[in-house]
């Protein structure tokens, strides 16, 4: 068997172990990463980049069926448009192998080199990949963990063609009649949205009390506003319970008492992601976990010396650019550097219609925390440029503290706000306080406007409420 050794050995290139990659060989580190499918991972081949292809191409033809109508206020008429769902998904196909193609490339330009296959750990600093140049054993002095995540199934419902996952979902060869989607998260509102612009009839069905449990209410309140508008069917307090003759069996109320059949032509499960953990053997290494996901600690070392772990094996958020984050850390660790995980915010970004966008704190979460707070709130209804953008739905929140009006969190509801996601993390990082942005000349007319207007409502300050 061919032996190969190295100082920094990946196991997973997904945004996480890609980043470590990248950074790890500019740092001059003799680095090895193991992929047994496509450089990218989640990420690039079908999570992020193909999903919010879909929502574009969606939102496109969603706009045209609008102007079809020949009731838009704009004074626009079109024709009826038609999609050809095969030509969307060969666009979406081909942004994500450009950038797939690219991952790999920055990887080999950084020195890094790529071992296809399955990694498989032989002990803490031993790992034999399986690929399609044989098996390899690869020695390395320092060994990331960056397995990633994958779809939870519901053991009832298996991925079966009828019954499928968000990768399916990304890949159909027609717009389904019925779509029905389980799970009101993340995935099932941003996928189930666009299925609705592009003509499906889709019921949403959610086990909670409602849509997009991990954001408040009233960031929610829009998203459920345009869903009913686009005559989506929102259940709460339902729970899937199994295959009926033409569809979906689900249980409303509490206890799942109030049994109804939803008939479907496809059935979309998005009920949550689970680490990869399981496999690898990974348990042999016998590491401290959190349930499934592997514990690290502010350097993302686990309990074993030399093995670390990033991005989705380690846990909430399991967001792209939070392992991306970890990836370049661990890279300056072992090259020495002296880093450890000090971030104060992670943004979100949920890309439903409208977007919603939080970074740090929430009002409530703040008050969780017994800290005295003033909070701003500026809606889009009087912001000029939404307004041209007919994009009134929305606001723009500041959460600050009350004791010396630094900014502990700002979040948004409306029409593009994912790109205002950098404002938010730069103040919140920076230490801003309500002053400081308020004081910022923002440019008019753009939507940022409501940014500084929130922070200055939250002082009393407000000028155009
Ligand atoms: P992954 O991207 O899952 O990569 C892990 C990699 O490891 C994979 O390529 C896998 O093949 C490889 N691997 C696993 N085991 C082995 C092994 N034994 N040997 C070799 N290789 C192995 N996040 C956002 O921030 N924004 C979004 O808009 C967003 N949208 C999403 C939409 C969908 C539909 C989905 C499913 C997810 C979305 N996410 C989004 C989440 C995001 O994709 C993940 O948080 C991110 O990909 C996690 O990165 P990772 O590197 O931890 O793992
Ligand atoms: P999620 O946790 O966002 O949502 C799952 C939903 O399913 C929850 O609302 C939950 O209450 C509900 N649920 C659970 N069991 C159920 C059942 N039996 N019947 C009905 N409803 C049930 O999970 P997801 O949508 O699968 O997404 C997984 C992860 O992927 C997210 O947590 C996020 O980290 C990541 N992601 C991020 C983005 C983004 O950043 N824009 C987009 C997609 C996915």
């Amino acid at each position: 068997m061919r032996v190969e050794t190295c100082k920094l050995l990946i196991i997973g290139g997904g945004p996480g172990g890609y980043v470590c990659g990248i950074r790890a060989g500019q740092l001059g580190i003799d680095t090895i990463l193991v992929e047994e499918d496509t450089p990218g991972g989640t990420c690039l081949t079908v999570g992020c980049i193909p999903s919010k292809a879909l929502i574009h191409a969606a939102e496109e033809f969603h706009k045209l069926r609008g102007f079809a109508g020949g009731t838009s206020p704009l004074g626009i008429s079109a024709k009826a448009p038609a999609i050809d769902l095969a030509a969307t998904l060969s666009w979406k196909d081909g942004i994500v192998e450009r950038l797939t193609r690219g991952v790999a490339g920055l990887l080999k330009k950084a020195g890094t080199r790529i071992l296809a296959g399955r990694a498989e750990f032989v002990d803490g600093k031993t790992v034999r990949v399986r690929g399609p140049e044989g098996v390899r054993e690869v020695h390395a002095e320092a060994v990331v963990i960056a397995t990633g995540s994958a779809p939870v199934e519901l053991p009832f419902l298996p991925f079966d063609g009828k019954v499928i996952g968000s990768t399916e979902a990304l890949a159909l060869d027609a717009v389904p009649e019925r779509l029905v989607v389980v799970g009101g998260g993340y995935i099932g509102l941003e996928i189930g949205t666009a299925f609705a612009k592009l003509g499906s009839q889709v019921t949403v069905v959610e086990a909670t009390n409602r849509i997009l449990p991990q954001y408040d209410a009233a960031l929610t309140k829009p998203v459920l506003a345009s869903l009913k508008a686009l005559g989506v069917t929102v259940m709460i307090d339902t729970r899937a319970l199994g295959l009926s003759d033409d569809g979906l069996q689900v249980g409303r109320g509490e206890d799942g008492a109030e049994p109804l059949d939803l008939p479907a032509d496809r059935i979309l499960v998005t009920v949550g992601r689970r680490p990869r953990s399981d496999g690898a053997g990974i348990p042999d290494l016998g590491l401290t976990m959190d349930g499934g996901f592997i514990r690290i600690d502010a350097t993302c070392r686990t309990s074993m010396r030399g093995v670390f772990a990033i991005g989705d094996v380690t846990g909430e958020p399991m967001l792209a650019h939070r392992a991306m984050a970890q990836g370049e850390m661990v890279a300056e660790i072992v090259a020495g550097h002296r880093r450890q995980w000090d971030a104060r915010c992670i943004p979100a970004v949920c890309f439903t219609d409208p977007e919603i966008v939080t970074c740090g704190l929430s009002p409530e979460e703040a008050k969780a925390q017994g800290i005295a707070i003033r909070t701003g709130q500026f809606p889009f209804a009087a912001n000029g440029r939404a307004m041209t953008m007919q994009a009134e739905s929305g606001f723009v929140r500041a959460v600050a503290r009350e004791d010396n009006n630094i900014l502990l969190g700002l979040q948004a509801v409306g029409a593009g706000v994912s790109e205002l996601s950098a404002a938010f993390s730069t103040a919140i990082e920076m230490g801003a306080r309500l002053d400081d942005i308020g004081a910022v000349i923002h440019a008019h007319p753009t939507q940022s406007e409501a940014v500084q207007e929130a922070c200055l409502a939250a002082l009393g300050k407000a000028l155009h409420i």
